[in-house]
């Protein structure tokens, strides 16, 4: 098995752990394979072990191993990082999911850009407070919800988190699920290689997951 296979096995079983603990079916979570910065040998290693999801953050390096890896069959990009307006096309144009919708017009972009299926959104929710720059506030929420879903090509499903780092991430994963239930929205998007076990626990349906899988990124360097 290739130490990718290896990774993916450690965090299903424990994934399903985790399912057990919350009484959840395993069904109930999608593990979203965190590839940026990892090179593309790597992502077909994992798809080889089955996995098909996969999280990426940065649009130009999504375009680019898009259409490296166009012939697996299968495969589901998900754009998970924050989005200029002027990038949108990257990720509207290969996307299944976009994860970091913060503010109306980046769903405009996308929008503007799709063909075909609808792009499958998730707000992206600060509820760390001052300490995390990225996210739309939580009582600023219902009224992106509503400018969101007026518009054609994108489909807001749920809400992503990402606390901040040296947080007890419990609280916020919490807050989130609250708000979503209030918001009526199904899908949670939260949980990272530090915390996704508590994420499950907290209700997580997606958790997005690097370096357990893919072990540590190289370095980002200027493209
Ligand atoms: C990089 C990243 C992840 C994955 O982080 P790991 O610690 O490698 O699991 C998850 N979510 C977002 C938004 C990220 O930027």
């Amino acid at each position: 098995m290739s130490e990718v296979g290896a990774g993916l096995s450690l965090v299903r079983e424990r994934i399903a752990a985790a399912c057990a603990r919350a009484k959840r079916p395993i069904e109930a979570v999608t593990l979203v394979a965190v590839s940026k910065l990892q090179p593309t040998a790597l992502i077909r290693e994992a798809y080889d072990a089955g996995q098909r999801d996969f999280g990426e953050n940065y649009a130009q390096e999504l375009r680019d191993k898009a259409a490296e890896l166009a012939g697996l069959d299968g495969l589901r990009w998900h754009g998970i990082g924050p989005l200029q307006t002027n990038k949108a096309k990257y990720v509207a144009q290969v996307a299944y999911a976009f994860h970091a919708v913060d503010r109306v017009e980046i769903a405009q972009e996308l929008a503007k850009r799709r063909k075909g299926e609808k792009l499958r959104c998730y707000l992206e929710v600060n509820v760390g407070g001052e300490t995390t720059k990225s996210g739309v506030r939580p009582e600023d929420a219902p009224a992106l919800l509503t400018a969101v879903r007026a518009i054609p090509s994108v489909e807001v499903v749920g809400l992503m988190t990402l606390p901040p780092p040296g947080d007890d991430p419990r609280p916020h994963f919490a807050s989130l699920r609250t708000l979503a239930t209030k918001l009526h929205l199904r899908e949670l998007s939260m949980g990272t290689t530090a915390d996704y076990e508590l994420a499950i626990e907290e209700g997580a349906t997606l958790i997005r997951v690097g370096t357990a899988i893919f072990g540590a990124r190289p370095a980002r360097t200027a493209r």
